[in-house]
């Protein structure tokens, strides 16, 4: 059976894939920090829909929670065979020059630790997996990896810019063993991120700079995660989808 693991899959981007996932037969571990109540709508709506789905709170930031948590998930559905490093923060807005090594240490701890550490975990159980050769891994990065968040936030930027070598350095230590890893990155999508940034509506403030002229959804997101993470992408390894409307 394919078992995904999607970190951060009970609102935003994580629950768009969850839900496609599920509808594509995979069984759906569905990852959350806190937000018990959006976590388990996630899981009724897949049941709803004849999809397998659970969900699993842990704080991914946490070594000792993501050993855990992936246990836990083993435990309940079998071998984790697709991991989604989606779970990510932005924090208030705010110059470089205004930033202390407090909040930028913060925003790596959460944004780029917790990939390795679940990546990790993922791949041991891949390993375990009879469907070892179908194995694959998605990371959520950013469109800010490339364009640097110039005046909002320079810190997430290079979280996901961290992500972006992560992904290639870990395709290349994988490829061998058929274990793919992708990425994907995001630009304005309409989700709940951007209140954590101070500005709740500044996918409508920025929709029209964009060549695409709109802001992007979370099913548009979620239907390249699912690309990647399937045969269809068999070839690609180390390799990134922008999803950022022509940024
Ligand atoms: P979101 O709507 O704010 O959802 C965040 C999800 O991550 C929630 O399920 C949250 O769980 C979970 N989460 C956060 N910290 C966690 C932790 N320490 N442990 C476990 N779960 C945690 O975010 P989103 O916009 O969908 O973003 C998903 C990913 O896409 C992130 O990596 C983000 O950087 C990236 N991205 C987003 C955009 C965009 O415009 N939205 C653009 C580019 C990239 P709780 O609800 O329980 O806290």
């Amino acid at each position: 059976m394919k078992v995904v693991l999607i970190t951060g899959g009970s609102r935003g981007i994580g629950a768009a894939t969850a839900k496609k996932l599920a509808q594509q037969g995979y069984a759906v571990a569905i990852n959350y920090k806190s937000n018990h109540a959006a976590a388990q709508q996630v899981k009724e709506d897949i049941l709803k829909a004849g999809g397998k789905a659970q969900y699993f709170q842990a704080d991914i930031s946490q070594e000792q929670q993501v050993v855990d948590l992936f246990q836990v998930v083993q435990a309940h559905f079998g071998p984790v065979t697709h991991l989604v490093n989606n779970a990510g923060v932005l924090a208030q807005q705010m110059r470089v020059e205004e930033m202390n090594a407090e909040r930028i240490n913060w925003m790596l701890m959460q944004n780029v630790t917790p990939y390795f550490i679940c990546a990790r975990e993922a791949i041991k159980q891949m390993r375990q997996s009879s469907l070892a050769k179908q194995c694959a891994i998605v990371n959520v990065s950013s469109a800010a990896s490339y364009l640097g968040g110039a005046n909002e936030y320079v810190d997430y930027a290079a979280s996901k810019g961290a992500i972006d070598s992560f992904t290639k350095g870990l395709s290349l230590e994988l490829a061998a063993e058929g274990i793919r890893v992708n990425g994907v990155r995001p630009g304005c999508i309409y989700t709940d991120i951007h209140s954590d940034g101070g500005e709740p509506n500044r996918v409508d403030r920025v929709a029209d700079l964009l060549p695409l002229k709109r802001g992007g959804t979370s099913k548009e997101v979620a239907n390249a995660i699912a690309w990647l993470l399937s045969c269809e992408s068999s070839y690609a390894t180390g390799t990134f989808i922008d999803l950022a409307g022509g940024k």
